[in-house]
């Protein structure tokens, strides 16, 4: 097992930037704020991230769905993040599916956040994907489909509607 040392390094400075989060007020107390389990609506208890190439991507959850969950991605020291996150919780809702998307397409929440450029940081990007009730904002969804292809209707399909049915082929 030569991978333990890096997963684990991975693991304390995820968890490392959760606790800076949470200080900083970004993110919410899992047990002190009431969130409830990703998994099963219970009080959740702890952050729980599936890829440690994410540092601020998690999902609160009680202790036994976290403990079921198992392993995170491991980290990729050095590396640009994964983009081929495979998105095994079934808790995703179909608002935060495409925004997730539109990040691993990019490279990650920074990479994003300097696609649509101006004032956006990862911070932004970070509220896009985590905040309760949060969306992308419907003046960046242009700019974000050209550079991730990500679709519009996907990431806002209140403010542009469902995805026409062949329209992206057929106008080409
Ligand atoms: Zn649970």
């Amino acid at each position: 097992m030569a991978e333990a040392g890096r997963f684990r390094s991975g693991a304390r400075y995820c968890h490392a930037q959760v606790a800076a989060a949470i200080r900083d007020g970004k993110l919410k107390h899992p047990a002190r704020d009431g969130l409830t389990c990703a998994d099963c609506g219970g009080p959740a208890r702890d952050y729980d991230h599936r890829d440690y190439n994410a540092p601020l991507t998690v999902d609160a959850v009680c202790r036994p769905c976290n403990l079921r969950r198992g392993s995170a991605v491991p980290r990729t020291i050095g590396e640009r993040a994964a983009t081929t996150v495979s998105t095994t919780s079934s808790d995703l809702s179909p608002t935060a599916a495409a925004p997730r998307r539109a990040v691993n397409a990019a490279g990650g929440q920074s990479a994003l956040a300097r696609v649509v450029g101006g004032k956006v940081k990862q911070a932004h990007v970070w509220n896009w994907l985590n905040a309760p009730g949060a969306k992308v904002p419907a003046e960046f969804c242009i700019t974000i489909e050209a550079a991730t292809r990500v679709s519009r209707h996907d990431l806002r399909p209140d403010v542009f509607g469902p995805a026409p049915a062949v329209a992206s082929k057929a106008s080409a």
